[in-house]
């Protein structure tokens, strides 16, 4: 049973450090490549963090009902396709998407199981700091990623957990438990159980 872990968060808060660490530590995960209008950024290439395609072949692939859920986020079109899913199902790996809030509320009513996880930075204070740092963004467009913040923060309360990324390294491994933890719920090892089971019950002779 594969489980799709959606994780959300503004911008600098953390995020795609986070869910680097992760697919890095913890087994059988597998990263939802999604499709996107914009173009690259810096260094990016296609087919790693995004598929990149022009507009018009979004909306074909829309009208062909191919997207599991997209939603337009700063002007471009973002949408997670239907086949990431199926090959994670296929390889028995769990699914990680990054995606923004619309999406995580189509994907939550689609399939109901999915994990949500909110990354918060600590402060709007450090947010700011962090993306200075990072400095990718010039004045204007931090200014612009603060006041969004602002904003998205709100929809935290539409999310199973929301992960304070404080420490680094503690953030890293609370996030890797969530993980853990939702892979031993009972309603997904019950394929595991069973044979576990019946080792049981052939020494009982039932
Ligand atoms: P996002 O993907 O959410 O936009 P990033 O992962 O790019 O954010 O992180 C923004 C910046 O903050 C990066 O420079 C990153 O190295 C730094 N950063 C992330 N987490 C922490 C943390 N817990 N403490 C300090 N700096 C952090
Ligand atoms: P960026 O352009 O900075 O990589 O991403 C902008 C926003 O789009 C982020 O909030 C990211 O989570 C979101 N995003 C990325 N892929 C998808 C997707 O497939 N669907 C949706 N709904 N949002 C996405």
């Amino acid at each position: 049973m594969t489980t799709v872990f959606i994780i959300s968060a503004p911008s600098g808060s953390g995020k795609s450090t986070l869910v680097s660490r992760l697919m890095n530590e913890v087994e059988n995960l597998t990263f939802s490549v999604s499709y996107t209008t914009r173009k690259p950024r810096g260094a990016e290439i296609d087919g790693e963090a995004y598929r990149f395609i022009e507009r018009d072949e979004f909306e074909a692939r829309i009208a062909k009902g191919e997207f599991l859920e997209y939603a337009e986020v700063f002007g471009n079109y973002y949408g997670t396709h239907q086949s990431a899913l199926h090959l994670a199902e296929n390889e028995g790996q769990d699914l990680v998407l990054d995606i923004d809030v619309q999406g995580a509320a189509q994907l939550k009513k689609r399939i109901p199981d999915a994990v949500t996880i909110f990354i918060l930075a600590p402060s709007r204070e450090i947010l700011e700091q962090r993306l200075r740092y990072r400095s990718q963004d010039s004045d204007e467009v931090i200014r612009r990623r603060l006041a969004d913040a602002a904003r998205e923060i709100q929809d935290y309360r539409l999310y199973d957990y929301v992960l304070v990324n404080e420490e680094l390294e503690l953030a890293t491994e609370t996030l890797k438990s969530v993980v853990r933890a939702e892979r031993v719920k009972r309603v997904r090892i019950e394929e595991k159980i069973r044979p576990i089971l019946d080792t049981f019950s052939q020494a009982l002779g039932v």
